[in-house]
């Protein structure tokens, strides 16, 4: 009997201190992403950091994953349910995005464990993003630039082009930045019709329950809504025949959202007038096919990517593993 009662105490003890250790060392915290410099330095200020270890020692790996206690990674970063699994302290994931289609949130939230993204600061930076390929690719504005360049403006001038404003832009996908987009569309004088799965009460643009019948009625298809497997191949080979000869895609949204070998087979055979596309099936490959047509404009996955935005997505990235620790609430929970 006494000797249980001190078994007991002396377990307690441990586990206390245990925990006592643990508040006074710094977190574990694996990095599953190429990270942003600033914010890989503002993360080994105040973690141990162990950068994309499970990729590059597997063996390291098992010996530190009891002590992991948060995931970093970025808004394309891979998180399945086996990494989570593998980690039994974990405490706690933030995403450097808005995008977490890579990350098995079932099983994060079956484990309990709360993610974390950066929605809203980067709102105004991707909807720029997304007018400026739309120009681009209407006003051929990279085909121009090459022209100059390579010196052939005294031999000629370029092809006409496609005028934006006044047209009819369809956003497939009407959340933040998707209404970012319209707003910044309304200046153009653009007419702006959207679908979702869900009508929004709270705008008065035209709504289409598909984005087949979104495609048929516009002269710019916008898409902007999440990846993952709801959204996949969304942007189907009939979407982009409703779209029409004249018609222009843009994706700043996820590669996976847009069916790409149906949008290559669609610019081979004049199906589309062209594209603009920020993000691909298989980054940071880029077909062939894609790269060498000329009325289509590639960006290397840029939409959020300026200074000022990638500051403040570091920010509160790291602003919510700092609250996590502090036992204070999230910032930026995902719902
Ligand atoms: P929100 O969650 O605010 O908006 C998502 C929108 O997509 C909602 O209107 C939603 O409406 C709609 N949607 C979701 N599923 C479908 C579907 N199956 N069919 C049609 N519409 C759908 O997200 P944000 O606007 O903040 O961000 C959108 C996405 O933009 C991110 O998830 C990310 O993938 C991408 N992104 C890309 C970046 C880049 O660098 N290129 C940078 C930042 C974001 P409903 O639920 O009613 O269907």
């Amino acid at each position: 009997m006494v000797l249980s009662y001190y078994g007991n105490t002396i377990a307690k003890s441990r586990q206390a201190l245990k925990r006592v250790e643990q508040i006074l060392s710094k977190p574990d915290v694996l990095v599953v992403a190429k990270l942003w410099p600033p914010l890989m330095e503002a993360l080994q200020s105040v973690f141990t950091v162990h950068d994309r270890i499970h990729e590059s020692d597997p063996a390291g790996f098992v010996k530190i994953a009891p002590r992991i206690r948060a995931i970093s990674g970025g808004g394309e970063s891979k998180v399945p349910a086996s990494l989570i699994g593998a980690l039994p302290a974990l405490e706690v994931i933030s995403v450097f995005g808005v995008g977490y289609d890579g990350y098995d949130i079932p099983a994060a939230r079956a484990r309990g464990v709360p993610v974390t993204n950066t929605p809203d600061v980067l709102t105004d930076e991707v909807a720029d993003m997304g007018i400026a390929l739309m120009l681009s690719v209407a006003r051929r504005i990279p085909q121009a630039d090459k022209y100059v360049r390579a010196g052939l403006w005294p031999s000629g001038p370029v092809p006409l082009a496609r005028k934006v404003s006044g047209a009819r832009l369809g956003i497939v996908g009407l959340g933040r930045i998707g209404q970012a987009i319209a707003r910044r569309a309304e200046g153009f004088g653009m007419s702006i019709a959207y679908s979702t799965r869900t009508e929004r009460a709270d705008v008065a643009y035209r709504y289409f329950p598909t984005a087949l019948a979104l495609a048929a009625e516009v002269d710019f298809l916008m898409v902007i809504t999440p990846g993952g497997a709801g959204t996949k191949g969304l942007i189907s080979a009939s979407v982009l025949k409703a779209l029409g000869p004249q018609g222009y895609l843009i994706n700043v949204a996820r590669g996976s959202v847009v069916d790409q070998s149906a949008l290559i087979q669609a610019l081979d055979q004049g199906l589309i007038a062209g594209a603009a596309l920020d993000v691909f099936e298989d980054e940071p490959n880029v077909p062939e096919a894609l790269r060498m047509r000329d009325n289509v404009v590639l960006t290397p996955h840029i939409a959020s990517a300026t200074w000022q935005t990638r500051k403040a997505m570091a920010d509160l990235a790291f602003g919510n593993l700092q609250a996590h620790f502090a036992g204070k609430p999230l910032l930026t929970p995902v719902p």
